[in-house]
């Protein structure tokens, strides 16, 4: 690898042990067991935006990515449309207009468009149902094999969405944490490319950031509430507006609020006990998140 392409390799960060370790292998932790962070980025100015991509790579400077992508589906850039709600005027990021149908498209792809970058193979993915998808259908248009991880109790829909995309799909019983640990026990067969630990999945959610303060006409809003499961969309937010003040675009950062379906509020329950990590809150078969119609 030549020097000017050594000095682009992003550096991932260990918050236990404190290793910094170069991005040039598909990794998705610390030798220690902890996961990894990549250091802050360096953000871009306004006049660096690629204007004609209407996608997220209009935010490719920002991106610690050595090269141009090599997979996309056209992810991102999806209306801020303004309504009254309640009486309150409220604008709503339609994240549902992605190529598979959720948020996760940001960050599977930007996380893809990496592991490809450093050489990755056959990949696996736990998930309940959007990441499953999003994961399956780019390393699909990547030509990557792809096996995902599913609760038995998975929805129907979902599943079918990750089998039409090509990849294998292991249905396991039990709770969530048992298709994890499934997951886990494949390490040695392929590369875990798991939306939850392998930190370029938060580079690629950080996005929504710019775009918002890019649709607000370079500005940003007073709160913003994000639907909340493991975090990785609040916590993008919280990465895209860092780069943001760092590099003088704004002077201020939104409050970022995470809500939680009431049946499945692992944060809500430890904010509500003050503890630093996780809180037990659900019996092994808790009870659906919605009503069904
Ligand atoms: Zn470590």
């Amino acid at each position: 690898m030549a020097w000017y392409e050594m000095a682009m390799t992003a550096l991932y960060h260990c918050p236990a042990c404190g290793a910094n370790l170069p991005a040039d292998r598909p990794i998705w932790r610390c030798s220690c067991g902890s996961h990894l962070n990549l250091v802050p980025g360096s953000g871009l100015a306004r006049g660096e935006i690629a204007a004609r991509e209407a996608s997220l790579w209009r935010y490719r400077s920002a991106l610690a990515l050595g090269h141009k992508p090599r997979v996309s589906l056209g992810e991102g850039w999806t209306p801020l449309v303004e309504r009254k709600w309640a009486g309150v005027p409220v604008r709503f990021k339609l994240e549902s207009q992605m190529p598979t149908g959720s948020f996760k498209d940001r960050g599977s792809a930007v996380m893809l468009n990496h592991l490809i970058e450093v050489g990755v193979g056959a990949i696996h993915e736990d998930s309940s149902g959007n990441a499953g998808s999003s994961i399956a259908t780019y390393a699909a248009a990547a030509g990557l094999p792809c096996r995902i991880y599913v609760p038995a109790t998975a929805p129907r829909g979902k599943v079918v969405q990750i089998a039409a995309a090509g990849a294998e799909v292991r249905a396991i019983p039990g709770t969530r944490q048992a298709v994890t640990e499934a997951a886990l026990a494949a390490v040695g067969e392929s590369f875990y490319a798991s939306h939850n630990w392998q930190p370029f999945f938060i580079e690629g959610t950080k996005t929504l950031a710019y775009e918002l303060w890019e649709q607000l006409g370079f500005s940003v809003p007073d709160n913003i509430l994000v639907p909340t499961g493991y975090g990785s969309n609040i916590l993008g937010l919280e990465r895209g507006f860092d780069e943001l003040e760092r590099r003088g675009e704004i002077t201020r950062r939104p409050r970022l609020f995470a809500v939680q379906a009431a049946n499945c509020a692992a944060f809500a329950a430890s904010w509500a006990a003050g503890a630093e990590g996780y809180v037990p809150f659900t019996s092994a078969s808790p009870p659906p998140t919605a009503s069904p119609r």
